[in-house]
């Protein structure tokens, strides 16, 4: 079996070298997959990707003229997949529904952390010598109101470690998961989340009806100088409108770990090039918004798990074996 690995980053090839040869005869590409590289893929009977890899029909038909004939996602999240194309052309796509879901949620609470304790600001300042405690003050997690916005693996293990700092707990989802019950947590509408919460925490997938789920109107809601975090998808959020809501002070705090436009910033290092999208030039301006490129799903853990399923994933595919992990319309 041959793959064209796409987006390769160093720590895939630590991850995925042990199986090069030995299970699958693995090329990396550095590139991004989509329609201008989708070429690259001849000659190849499958191809890896990941969250900013873009498979819509164009790139798809391109990689079906050239014969492959599977696809294997190294992450949960599959939005950026044209499903219906894919099985009209006969490519088969998998994916990895979940990998160590605690490091997106452990991911979060980092966030909140470093936002309301300001630990990043405190590492800057002591190598400069400065030890004031002036504007470090954060406050108690012990007793805040945490709303989880999707309870699913991740939302569920985040409200859990949410729980173990005191902290009480509501949760909105269309479909009420009982380890939040379990837990002592509380299921409410999404207006009362908003309205309750010092803490908003997203954890539902991206699709049409949870785009922009936090808008200008949502925030009229909210508790003033409450704190949002976001490690699901960038355009959950109205980026625009959040600008308005810290630049209100309605939004206190704002951690993100996904952004809408990500796909032309994140994973690549721009430290010498001037960045052209205003809206995130913007958001790094704000002393209390707090930005991390993705890398919610980056740990050792979650790596080796994406690893050892896409492996599977591909073996199942040549068995003909039926698997949960197979994407269908
Ligand atoms: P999951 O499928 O286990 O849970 C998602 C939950 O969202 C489900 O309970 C579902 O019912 C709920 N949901 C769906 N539509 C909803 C709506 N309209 N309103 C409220 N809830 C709704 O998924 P998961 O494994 O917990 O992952 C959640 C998301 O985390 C993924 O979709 C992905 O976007 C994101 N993610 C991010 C990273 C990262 O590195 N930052 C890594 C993995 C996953």
């Amino acid at each position: 079996m041959k793959l064209a690995f796409f987006s390769t980053k160093s720590y895939d090839k630590e991850f995925f070298d042990p199986y090069h040869q030995q299970e699958i005869d693995l090329k990396y590409f550095e590139v991004r997959l989509y329609k201008d590289t989708a070429n690259l893929a001849k000659g190849y009977d499958g191809v890896c990707v990941f969250v900013h890899d873009d498979l819509d029909e164009e790139t798809l038909a391109i990689l079906a003229e050239n014969g492959v004939k599977f696809v294997v996602l190294r992450c949960a999240g599959f939005n950026n997949v044209n499903l219906a194309a894919a099985e009209k052309l006969g490519i088969n796509v998998y994916r990895v529904p979940a990998y160590s879901p605690e490091a997106v949620a452990e991911h979060a609470i980092a966030l909140i952390l470093t936002l309301n304790r300001k630990t990043h600001k405190a590492y800057n300042r002591i190598r400069e010598g400065n030890f004031s405690l002036e504007r470090l003050r954060g406050f108690n997690l012990h007793g805040k109101t945490v709303g989880v916005i999707g309870t699913g693996k991740i939302g569920s293990i985040f409200a859990k470690n949410m729980k173990g700092f005191g902290c009480n707990i509501i949760a909105y989802d269309k479909f009420e998961n009982k380890e939040i019950i379990e837990q002592g947590g509380t299921y409410v509408s999404f207006e009362k989340l908003l309205e309750q919460s010092d803490i908003i925490s997203l954890h539902c997938p991206l699709n049409p009806e949870t785009k922009h789920i936090i808008n200008k109107e949502s925030f009229k809601l909210m508790k003033d100088g409450m704190m949002l975090i976001n490690t699901s998808r960038g355009p959950l959020i109205n980026t625009v409108d959040t600008i308005e809501a810290l630049k209100s002070g309605k939004l206190g705090y704002l951690g993100i770990d996904v952004y809408e436009q990500e796909e032309q910033l994140f994973f690549k290092d721009l430290s010498e090039s001037v960045i052209k999208d205003d809206i995130i030039a913007r958001l790094i301006s704000f002393p209390n918004v707090l930005i991390t490129a993705h890398q919610g799903f980056l740990t050792k853990e979650a790596l080796q798990q994406i690893a050892e399923v896409t492996i599977q994933n591909i073996k199942d595919f040549k068995a003909g074996n039926a698997t949960n992990n197979q994407l269908k319309v």
